[in-house]
């Protein structure tokens, strides 16, 4: 059923607590955690705690909890305070943007200078 963990997704496993991993912020809907290999002094990536594969199924199914996931990406923004310097707020979708895990997940990167366009 939509939204219902998966026994092979990576980010279910987090959520769950059965894989470890740095989180530094958690609500009712939603995890946020460090990036095991970080790309940005700030790099966190904050998750739905229910299972869509990306960003866009997210949104179309529960458009709340994507609201969330911009509240508290702006939260750890505000934790590492990187929000007057600019940060930023990625969703990869889809394996040709990058996408490796198909759990939905925003990134935010700061704490350094960001190029635009990204690569
Ligand atoms: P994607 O490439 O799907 O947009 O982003 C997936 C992210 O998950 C990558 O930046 C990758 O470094 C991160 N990642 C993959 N496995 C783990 C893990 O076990 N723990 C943590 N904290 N991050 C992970």
């Amino acid at each position: 059923m939509a939204g219902e963990p998966q026994a092979d997704c990576l980010f279910c496993k987090i959520v769950a607590k059965e894989v470890p991993a740095t989180i530094v912020q958690e609500t009712d809907t939603t995890v946020a955690f460090r990036d095991i290999n970080p790309q940005a002094p700030t790099h966190v990536l904050v998750i739905p705690k229910a299972h869509y594969p990306d960003a866009a199924s997210l949104a179309a199914a529960e458009p709340g909890i994507a609201a969330d996931i911009l509240r508290e990406a702006r939260a750890v923004a505000v934790m590492d305070d990187i929000v007057d310097k600019g940060y930023r707020v990625v969703f990869n979708t889809g394996t040709g943007a990058g996408q490796t895990v198909f759990h939905a997940h925003a990134h935010v990167l700061g704490g350094r200078g960001l190029n635009w366009p990204p690569g």
